[in-house]
């Protein structure tokens, strides 16, 4: 099977392809990546020697390189986006046309090429927020930001190529991911980096929920809806491991042995989202469970900040006051 990664440089992406290239050596697995600010190479040093790796340069947004390149590629799992909603409250024009133009490029590629299964990787974000519950894959579309917004409008372009064309696509709406070689703009990657250099953390809004999975547990149910998901059916990828960020922060100070002199409360986003939470019961009933928990991915991914400066110290993220 030869299996076409879109942005496999960047963090959940390069997680992905580690798990798949080591797990699956009969696979052929290339990883299609622009090599944005988020893109690093890096990541896949694990495995980028293997027989059965390939890296690509290349942009989704160019339909006719992909469709040069699809004619022999069995399946594309698409990861390829710009992913940070406060970037989408500066320049939210690079996100619609990265996350939707982009979208649409790789439907149009899928449709005209031999393409077996597309997985399409969205977020719990396209609901917008929960204050009690969750949502389970029927509810409605709700997004309350610009990156939100531009991940639900590619589904809508996905959802219409699965009427019009019955494209064979999949797709996936994942909670928080953390875990080593996220780039360092997200709230668990940023603020270690910032403690390890001995520099306050800033906080938007201590109250907002978030839910936490593990990156590995998300490239492993993403190999789950790659070889068992049902055609033109959605996943949530969740977990319970719902923190606050005033409570996330206090475990990361103590981890780092700093107090809360260290932390620095900053404006909040104009419209901050104070809960997401999905039901994630129907990828459990397809054989995934989660197996990391929270205490023991944090720890080890906060170890492995401190122990990784190589990867994080030259950023220009890591170079800011
Ligand atoms: P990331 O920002 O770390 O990586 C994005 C990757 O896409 C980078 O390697 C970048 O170079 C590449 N890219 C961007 N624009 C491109 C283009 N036009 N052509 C080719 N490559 C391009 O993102 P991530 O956190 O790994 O997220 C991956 C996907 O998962 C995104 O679609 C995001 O919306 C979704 N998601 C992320 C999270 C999370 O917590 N990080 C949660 C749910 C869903």
């Amino acid at each position: 099977m030869k299996i076409l990664v879109t942005g496999g440089a960047g963090f959940i992406g390069s997680a992905f392809i580690r798990h798949m290239v080591k797990t699956y050596p009969s696979y052929h697995i290339i990883c299609f990546d622009k090599l944005t600010y988020a893109g690093n190479l890096d990541n896949l040093r694990e495995v980028d020697h293997r027989p059965n790796y390939e890296f690509i340069k290349g942009d989704v947004e160019d339909l006719n390189f992909l469709v040069w390149l699809f004619r022999h590629v069995d399946v594309v799992v698409h990861f390829a986006a710009e992913s940070h909603v406060d970037n989408s409250l500066g320049n939210s024009l690079l996100f619609t046309k990265s996350n939707v133009i982009g979208t649409h490029s790789i439907l149009e590629a899928c449709r005209v090429s031999n393409v077996k299964k597309l997985v399409h990787i969205s977020t719990d974000e396209v609901y917008g927020d929960i204050l009690e519950g969750s949502f389970n894959e029927d509810a409605k579309l709700s997004p309350t930001n610009p990156y939100s917004a531009s991940k639900a409008a590619s589904e809508m372009m996905l959802k219409s190529y699965i009427k019009t064309y019955k494209l064979p696509a999949v797709v996936v709406r994942p909670n928080n991911n953390y875990g080593p070689f996220q780039f360092p703009e997200k709230i668990i990657s940023r603020f270690s980096t910032r403690l390890i250099q001995g520099k306050k953390v800033p906080l938007h809004s201590p109250k907002p929920v978030r839910t936490y999975i593990h990156v590995d547990d998300t490239a492993k149910a993403i190999d789950v809806v790659l070889h068992k998901g049902v055609i033109h059916e959605i996943y949530n990828i969740g977990t319970e491991d719902e923190i606050s960020n005033i409570d996330l922060t206090r475990k990361m100070l103590q981890f780092f042995g700093r107090d809360e002199s260290y932390v620095e409360l900053v404006d909040d986003r104009p419209f901050n989202d104070l809960r997401y939470s999905v039901d994630y019961s129907k990828i459990e009933a397809l054989g995934w469970k989660q197996q990391i928990s929270f205490e023991e991915g944090l720890q080890h991914t906060l170890t492995w900040y401190a122990e990784n400066k190589w990867w994080w110290e030259q950023m220009s993220e890591c170079q800011k006051k």
